[in-house]
């Protein structure tokens, strides 16, 4: 999703849906069919705007990503320290 660019799977964020959320699982444990993208802000802003969300998770959008976006922000911090 996102940028479209090969990465190994655990580079990779798995994104679920709960409700009408886009959730990140960190562990790979939650249920359901997963998305992935990579844990960046740029990555994760091209797939929200190519609604690739909705279009991966087959539902009819639209979904709220405010939270993964806080997830995502999280990562990108902590993987620049
Ligand atoms: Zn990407």
């Amino acid at each position: 999703m996102g940028c479209r660019e090969r990465a190994a799977k655990d580079d990779l964020l798995r994104i679920v849906v709960v409700g009408t959320q886009c959730v990140p699982d960190r562990r790979g444990t939650l249920p359901g069919r997963g998305a992935y993208t990579h844990p960046s802000l740029n990555c994760l802003d091209l797939a929200v705007r190519r609604r690739a969300f909705p279009r991966a998770f087959r539902v009819q959008g639209p979904l709220d990503s405010a939270e993964l976006r806080r997830a995502v922000e999280t990562v990108a911090v902590q993987a620049s320290l």
